[in-house]
């Protein structure tokens, strides 16, 4: 399997929002290897989340997993798990600050208000249609790839410009020596 090229910011596809997949669409092979593809991309590049406009595919389809890499721990593993339709239905007031990046700008990183927990409806690769409940870190990852199916991206976001670091800098200073 090939780590599949993204398209970075600046590039059209990514201020798009993204077709909706039908029925038939989700059962294709083309929509099975490209969610394999995805899975596997975001994995060998050190992602959380992956959206298919990243990738060149203006599809509602987003990949996303809680796992450890280079510059974060985590405390619980989820996922690997596909999103596709996605739409959140609720979000929690409280609003907490986190620091993000994106696989379509790896060099920049800022601090994203984001919604403390939210509810979600999806439809998964098997067609099931999933509601979930979700806090924290995979909130916060849900509010991001969903984001991206919109044309939105996380710069957008943020609120105080001053926390728009490299990613040189992030590491030095939120980066735990081990
Ligand atoms: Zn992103």
């Amino acid at each position: 399997m090939n780590v599949l090229p993204r398209t970075e910011f600046g590039n059209p596809i990514l201020r798009k929002k993204a077709k909706t997949l039908t029925k038939k669409e989700i059962q294709s092979k083309k929509i099975k290897d490209l969610a394999k593809q995805m899975i596997y991309t975001m994995r060998r590049v050190q992602g959380v989340g992956l959206a298919a406009p990243q990738v060149g595919e203006s599809v509602q389809l987003a990949v996303m997993e809680m796992r450890k890499t280079k510059t974060r721990s985590v405390d619980e593993l989820k996922g690997p798990i596909v999103i596709i339709n996605p739409k959140i239905i609720s979000y929690s007031k409280k609003k907490i600050p986190g620091y993000e990046g994106c696989l379509s700008c790896m060099s920049i990183r800022g601090e994203v208000p984001r919604s403390e927990s939210i509810e979600v409806e999806y439809i998964n690769l098997e067609g099931e249609k999933i509601k979930e409940k979700a806090s924290g870190l995979w909130a916060r990852i849900f509010q991001h790839e969903i984001d991206h199916l919109n044309g939105i991206v996380y710069v957008d976001r943020i609120e105080d410009t001053k926390t728009i670091m490299t990613q040189k800098e992030f590491e030095k200073h939120f980066v735990k020596k081990k």
